[in-house]
């Protein structure tokens, strides 16, 4: 924010325009609105300016509901302009890593001429968010963020969510396979920040940022999300039918994984990733799975694949999901709609539940099994003061 954390290689990343959007995107992509009762569904496409998949999407399924009578209120929004028309990730910042609130309130406070780029897109791109919440708000709206990636590497596309009830029910109804776990580990991302003002909230990783295949696997998931969220109520047929390619694309991929593990890696290590991995196939314990420092990576569990790194610069090298059993899913719905917080106290190392049922503190080191208890409330994030680990949730329902 301030002066001296000016990234230096700002300026010379903002070269000659490369990417389909040379011409320019504008911030509004599209809007359905017929003035009849229902959600405020907010797309958001392109946080990422080297990700035009989403844009191409989201355009598309704005133009293919323009004939029929809809529901709610639709907005298409283009994340980071700037470097959409630059062809580029960002301009020095990471717009889908700066939803945080002391960010967002250093920007609120500083001059707008002094913003840097993606700051500037930043604060236009909340400044139209929260005009509509707000809107919505009054309105007795329903908010729901669909917010569309891809990624470098080939591979499955999936959705990610916060272990948020409501979301939960969103990513099922998509069909994508929904990966749990993944979100908490990254600071400041939209859906986070949405989630966390009590929207509901799903992001789409579509596949490989150039397949054109992902540009169809974000339409279908658009139009069935829109369907199932009752904006476009009466156009079933072609709901179904994109409902029935995701099921064929997710194959015999368990719908709900949860990521447990995340291998670390530094730049010094030299890791390679073992050729021909592809997201969710299926890992053995002690299986070979790439090469650190002259040595070979095992996997530590039986497992599912996830995001193998084979392009460019990571501090993962991979990451492991483990299948969400259907009675896991249906027990944390009830345990979280019956408020049985009281009930932590029983868990083997809690030691004490705050009073604002946000926090509950933990004897340290935290066992998996204690772990793997307090998810099903819905607490997933710790951090560690002294030898205590205090574990809190966002939002449980
Ligand atoms: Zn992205």
């Amino acid at each position: 924010m301030s002066e001296a954390s000016v990234d230096p290689g700002q300026a010379a990343r903002r070269g000659p325009a490369e990417g389909p959007f040379r011409g320019g995107v504008e911030r509004e992509l599209g809007v359905k609105d017929d003035g009849r009762a229902g959600p405020l569904v907010l797309i958001t496409a392109g946080l990422h300016g080297n990700e035009p998949a989403g844009v191409v999407a989201a355009r598309r399924v704005l133009a293919e509901i323009s004939g029929g009578t809809t529901a709610g209120r639709v907005v298409a929004l283009a994340g980071n302009r700037g470097a959409l028309m630059r062809g580029e990730r960002h301009g020095g910042q990471d717009l889908n890593r700066l939803w945080r609130a002391p960010i967002l309130a250093d920007l609120m406070a500083q001059d707008p001429a002094d913003d840097r780029v993606d700051e500037a897109e930043l604060r236009e791109l909340l400044g139209v968010i929260e005009r509509e919440r707000g809107a919505a708000h009054g309105a007795g709206r329903e908010v729901i963020l669909l917010d569309l990636h891809s990624t470098s590497a080939a591979g499955g596309p999936f959705s990610v969510v916060p272990d948020v009830v409501r979301s939960r029910r969103l990513a099922r109804a998509i069909g994508l396979p929904v990966v749990l776990g993944l979100e908490q580990r990254i600071e400041g991302p939209l859906l986070t920040w949405i989630v966390g003002q009590g929207e509901v909230g799903v992001v789409l990783e579509g596949g490989q940022h150039e397949d054109p295949q992902t540009v169809e696997v974000l339409v279908d998931a658009l139009h069935v999300a829109l369907q199932h969220a009752g904006v476009t109520g009466g156009d079933l047929a072609r709901a179904r039918e994109a409902r029935g390619r995701i099921d064929v694309i997710r194959g015999d991929v368990p719908p709900v994984l949860d990521m447990v593990y995340a291998h670390p890696i530094e730049p010094e290590d030299g890791f390679v990733m073992e050729p021909g991995w592809s997201n969710f196939r299926p890992v053995c314990t002690g299986q070979g799975l790439g090469l650190q420092r002259g040595e070979v990576v095992q996997a530590p569990i039986d497992a599912f694949m996830l995001m193998p790194l084979y392009q460019g610069l990571g501090s993962e090298g991979f990451f492991l999901c483990e299948r969400v059993s259907r009675s896991w899913l249906t027990a944390s719905r009830v345990v979280r709609w019956l408020r049985l917080d009281w009930m932590l106290w029983l868990l083997p190392g809690v030691r004490a539940v705050r009073s604002t049922g946000r926090g509950v503190l933990c004897s340290a080191p935290a066992s998996r099994r204690t772990e793997s208890w307090l998810a099903l409330f819905g607490y997933r994030t710790s951090t560690r003061t002294g030898d205590e680990i205090m574990w809190t949730r966002r939002r449980a329902r």
